[in-house]
């Protein structure tokens, strides 16, 4: 045994995945993508690709029961998963659900988390076909692992984009992030003054962003319905800086973003500035919105820029050219912003 001690802090989380995986080989032939997009991507031949994605949410790293209500951390556990297979451009059909969890809970509290996971699967019409049930001495953890398909010909992966291609994104972006800065107002009030009630009022938007976030079902069937693959895909759950690292690196392409170009809503924006903080760094930095960003050619784009809640944010550039957002005053600077690392939020 070698006396060699690396501290985890010398890694960051995907260092570390890279680091303890790229010994591993693939020795099945239908393994088509293993490790490093959002889900695996599998040959089972049937003629679609199978997709496997797996998530872990452990409590006091990804959850704090003191606000966020079982029943909506089962909604949201399940969306993450079926929000993973959407970033293939993929339809999620099964989830299994395992769990560690200690005498803390009762039965009762347990059958709301379950009300929160069977609402989920009913509205993305998901089965949920088993998993494991196990003791924990400290905390709940959940792991959910989904499997969906898609056609071989829609799937898109991290690695597909390419230069002058547009960058595209769902929805509205920081708001998941807004909403957990309320709530971790509300709990740090109510920690100091017992006496006093939470106040969320005028917040429900950012706050069902936050604890009841939607997976992007819509906008992979609205892209079918048009006939365009994007190519490259992955969903916003870091932050949209990260995920443009992530495509971007993986596609060996660079980027150009335009500030003004990205959607916030205005619940999101007035309580940024509320809190004194740039709307533009939650966007990019901030975690947990489960939106889609993709790439498309410009004449793909023009198939699809008449849909409702898609907006292009950017461009494609050569790998040399890094990543840079084009600011709202027309400065050119590098894209920052690391986005979560669980890794360095338990230190
Ligand atoms: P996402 O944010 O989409 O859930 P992650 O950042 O968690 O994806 O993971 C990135 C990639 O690394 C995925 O392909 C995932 O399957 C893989 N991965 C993560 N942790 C491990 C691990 N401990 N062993 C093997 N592969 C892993
Ligand atoms: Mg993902």
């Amino acid at each position: 045994m070698s006396e060699e001690r690396t501290e985890l802090a010398e890694y960051g989380e995907f260092q570390l995945i890279r680091h303890l995986t790229k010994s591993v080989n693939h020795v099945q032939p239908s393994t088509h993508v293993g490790i490093g997009d959002d889900a695996a991507v599998l040959d089972m031949g049937d003629g679609q690709y199978s997709l496997i994605s797996t998530d872990m949410l452990v409590e006091g790293v990804h959850f704090d029961l003191s606000y966020a209500p079982l029943e909506h951390l089962g909604y949201k556990a399940v969306i993450s998963n079926i929000s993973d297979i959407c970033a293939m451009n993929g339809v999620c059909e099964h989830i299994t659900l395992s769990m560690a969890i200690s005498n803390r809970f009762s039965v009762q509290a347990l059958e709301a988390l379950y009300r929160g996971v069977k609402l989920a699967c009913d509205r993305y019409r998901v089965d949920l076909v088993g998993g494991d049930t196990t003791s924990s001495s400290s905390g709940l953890v959940l792991s959910i692992t989904s499997h969906g398909r898609v056609p071989k010909e829609n799937v898109a992966l991290r690695s597909g984009a390419k230069e002058k291609d547009v960058l595209v994104v769902s929805g509205n972006l920081g708001g998941a992030y807004m909403g957990l800065q309320i709530l971790e107002r509300e709990k740090s009030v109510f920690t100091d003054a017992p006496q006093v009630q939470p106040d969320l009022t005028g917040h429900d938007y950012i706050l069902e962003r936050q604890l009841k976030p939607e997976a992007r079902v819509d906008v992979v069937h609205q892209l079918l319905e048009k006939g365009v693959v994007p190519s490259s895909m992955i969903d916003i759950s870091d932050g949209l800086a990260s995920e443009i690292f992530h495509l971007g690196s993986q596609s060996e392409v660079g980027c150009h973003l335009y500030e003004e170009k990205i959607p916030i809503d205005p619940k999101t924006y007035e309580t940024a500035r509320e809190f004194d903080m740039d709307p533009t760094v939650c966007a990019l930095s901030g975690g947990e919105d489960y939106e889609l960003l993709f790439t498309v050619t410009a004449e793909q784009f023009e198939l699809i820029s008449d849909l409702s809640d898609i907006v292009a944010i950017g461009y494609m550039t050569d790998a040399g050219s890094g990543f840079n957002m084009e600011t709202k005053d027309g400065h050119v600077v590098p894209i920052k912003a690391q986005g979560w690392d669980h890794m360095d939020k338990e230190d």
